[in-house]
């Protein structure tokens, strides 16, 4: 990034089509995940920067964006597209040096995706169909009713840092493609894609206003100030579902409308007719890809008691494969927790798993890290069995590159306790029999249930969480559920 103070990056907000710093003068250090070191200086916003934002995305509703034919709109939004991949070196360095994951993984998850999401929704909106029913009245003449699509105003986007860009371009494409304007804060751990996207907005020549950015914590912060504006039309949001639950309470004076998307504590359903190199390969990913902080991630893995030993065996052969390392080691498999706090979060679960009669399979601690790495907040990939059901890392979402592998006898008992669980986010059922696959597919209570795969995404499915894991779905034209409102015409004749 070109914006530098004591050799370090310094991270402002952008409003109304500008960089600048908060007027208190507050700021945060960006720490290095990797190395516990700092790299960059993040200004906070106060209460006076949220304010200001919202009153520029409000101003930019009614000014040129407004009136843009749909057609310049979506033709903005492939140019923001065209601008994030035209410095995809630099998008993916800063997207890496905050959260510490392997180069390889962003190279060809968060940036591309980043960028996808601006094309992927201008394209949809463009093709949607307006609803309309003609009307029988008593004078034999009808009613002719449609239904328009409007934008629904100044939208709050509330990321979490685990997938910084890819999760932001996930509700900034939709909102902007339908219309809106944005004020976006993105986690207070990972600000720097966010911040870079502004100037590919005002490169774009995407109007002043329309895409915003404050940086700062939840409570008694950017956070809060944002959630709590009256002018705000609808907030977006992705992270804990106790986050989920403050950010409620904070909306529900004014009603605001809110889009959630929550925790998870997803189960794999691994039946002993599998494809055992497939179903290997898959669990790998879903439980320790992103160093296990993926939301649709594996936490509990259940196996058909036939396959149980050769199957844990050969999971506990893949994860000591694992290269931890730095984000520019080509070679590097897995990198850091996002933070220190994060990592004494996780550990904290290592300990009570083995308090609660866990047997470690492998892993279960810190690993020795060379040199600079050493101050990172790096955790062995670890997995367990021996735990019952109610064990706290069997049922709380922890987060991190964990696991635990249970045997099951029958399919009804896998069911039972793949859907023992406050969460319903996503499963993934590894099973060769087709009748089986939608049998279970049915009863797993999850918003995404994956057969023979996992995080196999087509960006226009329903996206989102049953019970605790969310409210409404984003993604293809569901996200216009949220995004717009719906308004009937109804024309008597
Ligand atoms: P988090 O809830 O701690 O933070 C998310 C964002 O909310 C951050 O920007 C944070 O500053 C902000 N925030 C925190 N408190 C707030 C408040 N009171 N008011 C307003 N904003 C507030 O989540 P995280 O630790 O960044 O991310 C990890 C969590 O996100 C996990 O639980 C994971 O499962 C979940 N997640 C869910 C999905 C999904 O699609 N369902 C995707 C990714 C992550």
């Amino acid at each position: 990034m070109k914006w530098e103070i004591q050799g370090m990056h310094e991270v402002k907000h952008f409003i109304n089509g500008e960089f600048v710093g908060s007027k208190s003068g507050k700021t945060f250090p960006n720490i290095s995940p990797a190395t516990g070191q700092q790299i960059g200086v993040v200004h906070e916003a106060g209460r006076e920067e949220v304010d200001q934002a919202v009153q520029a995305a409000q101003d930019a509703l009614k000014g040129e964006w407004g009136y843009l034919p749909v057609a310049e709109r979506m033709a903005l939004l492939h140019k923001v597209a065209d601008g994030i991949n035209a410095r995809f070196d630099e998008f993916l360095e800063a997207e890496c040096l905050d959260t510490g994951k392997p180069g390889s993984l962003a190279r060809h998850v968060d940036i591309p995706r980043g960028a996808a999401n601006f094309k992927i929704f201008a394209d949809l909106v463009k093709n949607v169909p307006t609803e309309s029913f003609m009307l029988d009245t008593p004078d034999g003449q009808g009613a002719l009713n449609y239904a328009v699509r409007q934008p629904k105003g100044v939208i709050a986007v509330i990321s979490p840092w685990n997938l910084p860009l890819l999760l932001m371009t996930w509700k900034v494409g939709p909102a902007l493609a339908c219309g809106n304007t944005v004020v976006v804060k993105p986690s207070e751990e990972t600000p720097s894609t966010t911040t870079l996207l502004g100037e590919v907005m005002n490169d774009a020549g995407v109007p002043k206003g329309v895409f915003n950015v404050v940086h700062g914590f939840g409570p008694n912060s950017a956070g809060e100030y944002l959630t709590t504006n009256k002018a705000i039309d609808g907030i977006t949001f992705t992270g804990e579902t106790r986050t989920g639950s403050a950010i409620l309470k904070a909306t529900a004076d004014n009603i605001t409308h809110v889009s959630f998307e929550l925790g998870g504590k997803n189960p794999a359903l691994i039946f002993a007719d599998c494809d055992m190199e497939a179903a290997l390969e898959g669990t790998l990913r879903s439980a320790f890809a992103n160093c296990g902080q993926v939301c649709l991630g594996t936490e509990r893995v259940y196996v058909e008691r036939p396959i149980f030993d050769e199957f844990l065996a050969r999971l506990k052969q893949g994860v000591e494969n694992m290269k931890l390392g730095a984000w520019d080691d080509p070679t590097t498999s897995m990198g850091p927790l996002i933070s220190k706090e994060h990592q004494q979060k996780v550990l904290s679960y290592y300990e009570k798993a083995v308090e609660e009669g866990a047997n470690v399979v492998t892993g279960g601690g810190m690993p020795e890290m060379p040199g600079d790495l050493a101050g990172g907040s790096w955790v062995q990939p670890t997995i367990w069995t021996g735990l019952s059901e109610d064990a706290s890392v069997v049922k709380e979402e922890i987060f991190g590159p964990c696991c635990h592998v249970a045997p099951f006898d029958s399919e009804e008992e896998v069911i039972a306790k793949a859907n023992d669980t406050d969460y319903g986010l996503a499963a993934a059922v590894w099973t060769s029999d087709l009748a089986r696959a939608h049998r279970v597919a049915a009863q797993v209570e999850a918003g995404i249930v994956w057969v023979n795969s996992w995080f196999l995404r087509d960006l226009r499915t329903p996206f989102g969480g049953m019970k605790a894991s969310g409210i409404g779905r984003e993604g293809g034209v569901h996200s216009l559920e949220f995004y717009t409102e719906l308004k009937n015409v109804c024309i008597k004749l």
